[in-house]
């Protein structure tokens, strides 16, 4: 009984330490001489140049902090930053939407960082020491291939078994002209085929690329959610641009994530990842949980049915313009 009321008391600490913003360092009270223009002065900073008190001769420890700065990993918290994105993701976005800057690093240079990283994880710098999504490339030029040469192809892919490709539905003549198989291949398939393969390079560009596809994602559903959150608890008149920042901010809590499921080949969970988004929406916003998962999945089918209607408008619109004109 007692051991349940102290993992209470843990958890109400946690809790409330969460929504704390971070400290910042106590002022010094030493008198400084600034070493870049020599102005005295009390203070952490020189209040005429910005330079650091600190400042001091190079020594390995100041080199080293200077190289990792040119990367984004000095003093501005890039580390603490990346804790609290994990720890603290809605309530670090409150603090730097209500002018709490200078503690967290900055989210659009954050990302570019991030994604970088993202980058070299995915393209082979992992447990695995190989490009993380090489083989499904791999199993499309192998059909491809087989297919030429007429043989029967076998796939993992279900999709591949039942759906002829845009690829299989085009066939090259002797003398170089392109023509379809419309008899082998009616009408409404060869559209499903088009749309097939549109989400099969989606997919495919979502797997190499997360943190460029989850940014992308988020700027797509940016204004589904700004309807749906612009008058919450926390925030109750929300810009639109700050919402533009908060997303960012969750892009890279959503990297951060990602880059450490890549790196131990589980590609699986760095997708799933994407349902983490519901922790910052929830704690920026200041909604129930059921209220923000309620808003956040019909957010999300709204953008996906406007998707769907959309590309089935653009291939309506492509095969009437080929009627037409083909
Ligand atoms: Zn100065």
């Amino acid at each position: 009984m007692k051991k349940r009321f102290k993992i209470k008391e843990k958890i109400h600490q946690f809790k409330a330490w969460r929504e704390r913003p971070r400290e910042v360092a106590p002022m010094s009270q030493e008198e400084h001489e600034c070493l870049n223009c020599h102005d005295h002065y009390i203070g952490n900073y020189c209040p005429r140049c910005g330079q650091a008190a600190s400042t001091d001769r190079f020594s390995m420890k100041v080199a080293a902090e200077n190289f990792a700065e040119a990367y984004g990993m000095g003093e501005r918290g890039m580390f603490r930053t990346i804790l609290d994105l994990i720890l603290r993701p809605g309530h670090l976005i409150l603090d730097y939407l209500r002018g709490r800057r200078a503690s967290y690093f900055a989210p659009f240079k954050m990302y570019f960082l991030l994604a970088a990283v993202s980058l070299l994880v995915t393209h082979g710098l992992n447990i695995t020491g190989h490009a993380l999504h090489d083989d499904s490339e791999n199993t499309t030029e192998e059909v491809k291939r087989e297919h030429k040469s007429g043989k029967t192809t076998k796939t993992t892919n279900d999709f591949e078994e039942n759906t002829p490709t845009m690829e299989q539905g085009i066939t090259i003549d002797e003398d170089g002209v392109q023509r379809s198989f419309e008899k082998d291949y009616p009408e409404e398939s060869r559209m499903y085929s088009i749309i097939y393969s549109v989400l099969e390079k989606i997919e495919r560009f979502e797997e190499k690329y997360p943190s460029i596809n989850i940014l992308l994602l988020l700027m797509l559903i940016s204004g589904n959610l700004f309807l749906f959150f612009r008058h919450s608890p926390n925030i109750p008149d929300l810009r639109y641009p700050e919402l533009f920042i908060s997303l960012v901010y969750i892009a890279n809590m959503y990297t951060v994530y990602s880059i450490v499921f890549d790196f131990f080949s589980l590609t699986k969970l760095a997708s799933l990842s994407i349902f983490l988004t519901i922790i910052p929406l929830k704690q920026m916003s200041g909604y129930s949980w059921w209220r923000t998962i309620l808003k956040t999945v019909v957010a999300f089918t709204i953008m996906f049915v406007l998707l769907i209607v959309f590309i089935v408008l653009a291939v309506l619109g492509v095969r009437l313009f080929v009627e037409y004109h083909g």
